[in-house]
């Protein structure tokens, strides 16, 4: 019998656009975010530096504004119905976001208690400006998604992504689904994957091949 597990990205693959994106474009100095952010699609700048940078930039006294932010962001469709399909088949499920707990969390609401596990960047708040506090750093990563997968047991992993952020978790995985640029990075990696565009299509994929 195969113990499948799920890790799944947040921002852009949960949320239906980029919501870290969307924050630090709002949140930190004008223009930081688009000439941070194109360094690191282009991956002349590490996650970890540029992320970190567009974090620390914005004053901690924007919490409650943030939490406002995150609010509306809409959910892609399908999602609590996958957490059924899974839990259906006892199949955990871990979120695992390069971007900050307080937005996924705000998000999420009661969503949360159905995770084995939610793993986010948290936040120092007590200073000035946000200081940046992830349990995970890698060598380029502020959230080193494969470090975490590594805390959980296993021996099937599917990872659900969109973007740079889930690379390195696709490249270790078993399964990968990927959409818009995450499916870019596989391509020019010659790396396997299921395109996807909302989770009713994850699941159907599985019903298929978990019969
Ligand atoms: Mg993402």
């Amino acid at each position: 019998m195969q113990k499948p597990i799920v890790f799944s990205d947040f921002d852009g693959t949960i949320t239906l656009h980029d919501t870290f994106v969307e924050l630090l474009k709002a949140f930190s100095p004008p223009g930081l975010a688009e000439e941070l952010m194109s360094q690191m699609y282009a991956q002349t700048l590490t996650l970890r530096d540029g992320v970190t940078q567009l974090l620390e930039s914005i004053p901690s006294d924007q919490v409650l504004n943030i939490i406002e932010f995150s609010k509306p962001h809409p959910i892609r469709s399908g999602f609590p119905e996958f957490l059924d399909f899974l839990e259906a088949r006892n199949v955990p499920c871990v979120v695992v976001s390069g971007g900050i707990r307080l937005m996924v969390e705000t998000v999420l609401a009661d969503l949360k208690p159905r995770l084995l596990g939610l793993h986010a960047v948290d936040l120092d708040t007590t200073g000035e400006y946000f200081k940046v506090n992830s349990a995970h750093v890698g060598d380029t990563e502020l959230m080193a998604k494969v470090d975490v997968m590594s805390n959980y047991e296993f021996d099937q992993s599917i990872a659900i992504g969109d973007s740079i952020t889930d690379f390195k978790m696709a490249m270790a995985a078993d399964l990968v689904f990927a959409r818009d640029r995450l499916a870019k990075y596989l391509d020019e990696q010659g790396k396997d994957y299921v395109a996807w565009n909302d989770f009713f299509d994850i699941r159907d994929y599985l019903i298929q091949h978990w019969s």
